[in-house]
């Protein structure tokens, strides 16, 4: 079963192209949790995910809106910013619940602010700094989450590597 694993993204052209390969990973299912501090990506490889989904207009990000639902095609994505929620219990009021429950893909930037509110992540996505660019670690915590791991393991993540070469 797919495990945690990691990479390398030293450009934001190569974070966007990781994007593609954790939506076809996901194919619009699940919860992924984005972990990192202010700068790291997390909306940059929110909306590599959202292209990766088909999504082609713009990506705003949900700071102040806390969440911006996305519909594609047969798809639904909702895209959440939690960092200026001011206490878990407004989730209640945003009626978090139903996003959660649909069939649809969950990406949630700044979750730590949801603490106790929100369900389990499929899928953990962490960014630190790594020179100029970033490293990216995924950890599956549900079944779902390790089917993403195992898809994220054999995809062609050499693909991103040349996206990186030539640069
Ligand atoms: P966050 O949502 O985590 O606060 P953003 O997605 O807004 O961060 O991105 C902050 C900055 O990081 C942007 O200027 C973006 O171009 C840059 N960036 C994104 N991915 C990378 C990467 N892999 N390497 C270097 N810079 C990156
Ligand atoms: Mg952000």
């Amino acid at each position: 079963m797919g495990d945690t694993g990691s990479v390398i993204l030293p450009d934001e052209e190569a974070m966007i192209a990781f994007g593609k390969v954790i939506a076809d990973a996901a194919d619009a299912h699940g919860v992924i949790f984005l972990l990192g501090d202010l700068g790291m990506g997390k909306t940059t490889l929110s909306r590599g995910i959202l292209r990766g989904c088909g999504h082609q207009g713009s990506v705003k990000s949900p700071t102040y809106t806390l969440v911006e639902p996305y519909a594609i095609g047969d798809k639904q994505v909702y895209h959440f910013d939690l960092y200026r929620l001011a206490d878990p219990e407004e989730l209640e009021f945003l009626g978090f619940r139903d996003y959660f429950a649909e069939q649809a893909l969950c990406l949630v930037e700044w979750p730590e602010k949801g603490d106790g509110m929100l369900p389990e992540a499929d899928l953990i996505l962490r960014i630190e700094c790594e020179g100029m660019g970033r490293k990216l670690f995924w950890t599956p915590q549900t079944s779902l989450g390790h089917a993403m791991a195992d898809k994220i393991a054999n995809s062609d993540i050499q693909a991103i590597r040349k996206v990186v070469d030539r640069c």
